[in-house]
């Protein structure tokens, strides 16, 4: 591997020099934005492999392709790993990313023009849960559940009188901005009473499923979970869909030939890989000590004067309503923590007055922090800068003195595969 860099130094110095530039900033700086993690150097290793070279169209003993003893290997492996370790019937590790897995599933069990309840993008929901921007939300009626204004969190009850009224054909819990965890029972009870695919986006905590610290929907009886597996999975930049026997045939389909070609065979390697690991006793520690440092970070900044969205959190991430907790808008906010290379990002909270490119909040989480190895008293030293930092966005000096703090803290944490 070092031998190609070597070659990529010589003959494209431009590409280069970013790579390495973009090395270093990974390696200097704090990174809590809760989708992005750190991969493990045996993924990228897989991902820089031959498997590149391959197309594989179809799937494994069904291509329509030669050649694909190697690749039908590495595809049986990621599927059957998948189906071991979120316990399910069935496995579909070929969509390019964790949109296009989403929508293979509507597209695949849906008819366009149905009706589907998911959560408000405003409110925590994702792009693809039916934003009124996105294609899938021009194609399918999307009805979007709110969280309750009395304490940020999903009010089953309307809920269930959104699904009663609008009748779904398919019901979605997951969520990109969200603290706090998913009854799984009450959104199950709610899809049987209307007749609808009971579904879950897992993309940010599949990997705390995987890794046995946060409930997994099949244990209560989902038919479809999605989740990506470049986000608390710490796996290459893909999606997976994973669901009941009943649904395989049509979420292959629909997969492939519905919406992609070739997949791609180098990530589904890599996808195999990280599956392996996220069967390992180092990686249930990690699940769990993600949840730790976030509810650590979170009554840090609590006891810091910071206000919470939903007051706290159950998961890897938490949500800071920092007008309120500071007086600036999120933009700011974000902008003053990159210059002590703390990255952050900016966030609408629940019925946010303020526009989405300067809302109210900022979305902190700890999976790639509880990569790089950092702790529960990690979390404190943190919760210390971020506030300091946000009662002081003016003071150049200070943040300079902490930027220097910030990078030599960095220097006792290694980043996998750098
Ligand atoms: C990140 C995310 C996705 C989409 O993943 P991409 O790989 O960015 O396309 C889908 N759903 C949820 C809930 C997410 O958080």
């Amino acid at each position: 591997m070092t031998a190609n860099l070597d070659l990529l130094e010589k003959n494209d110095p431009s590409v280069f020099a970013a790579l390495r530039g973009e090395e270093a900033r990974q390696r200097a700086g704090i990174e809590l934005i809760p989708s992005e993690n750190y991969t493990f150097p045996e993924v990228l290793a897989a991902l820089g492999s031959v498997f590149t070279n391959k197309y594989s169209e179809g799937y494994p003993g069904r291509r329509y392709y030669g050649g694909q003893e190697y690749t039908d290997e590495i595809e049986n492996l990621a599927r059957d790993r998948a189906k071991a370790v979120f316990r399910c019937e069935h496995a579909n590790v070929q969509p390019l990313s964790g949109s296009a897995m989403n929508q293979a599933v509507y597209l695949g069990l849906l008819e366009p023009g149905d009706t589907i309840l998911a959560m408000d993008l405003s409110h925590g929901g994702h792009l693809t849960h039916g934003a009124p921007v996105s294609h899938m939300g021009k194609m399918f009626n999307f009805v979007r559940y709110v969280t309750d204004p009395s304490d940020g969190s999903i009010n089953y009850d309307q809920v269930r009188k959104d699904a009663l009224e609008h009748k779904p054909k398919l019901v979605l819990c997951g969520y990109t901005s969200y603290p706090r965890d998913i009854d799984y029972e009450k959104f199950k009870d709610i899809a049987d009473e209307v007749g609808a695919v009971s579904m879950t986006d897992a993309s940010h905590f599949g990997g705390l499923v995987a890794g046995g610290s946060m409930k997994n929907p099949f244990d209560f009886g989902f038919d479809v979970v999605t989740t990506t597996t470049h986000k608390s999975l710490r796996g290459p930049r893909g999606g997976m869909v994973l669901c009941k026997k009943s649904l395989a045939s049509k979420i292959d389909k629909s997969v492939f030939p519905g919406l992609q070609g070739g997949p791609h065979m180098n990530a589904i390697a890599a996808i195999a890989i990280t599956l392996q690991k996220a069967q390992s006793a180092e990686f249930k520690q990690y699940a769990k000590q993600v949840l730790i440092n976030s509810k650590v970070l979170a009554d840090a900044l609590m006891d810091r004067q910071a206000t919470l969205v939903t007051g706290g959190t159950e998961n890897h991430m938490m949500v800071v309503d920092t007008v309120a907790s500071f007086g600036l808008d999120g933009r700011v906010a974000e902008e003053t923590l990159d210059k002590v290379q703390i990255t952050t990002n900016k966030q609408i909270i629940p019925d946010d007055p303020n526009p989405p490119l300067r809302p109210s909040g900022i979305r902190i989480g700890t999976p790639a922090a509880t990569t790089r190895g950092m702790v529960e008293e990690d979390m404190l030293q943190l919760a210390d800068w971020i506030v300091t930092c946000l009662q002081n966005p003016e003071d150049d000096a200070a943040l300079s003195n902490i930027r220097s703090d910030v990078e030599a803290f960095c220097g006792r944490f290694q980043v996998p595969g750098i």
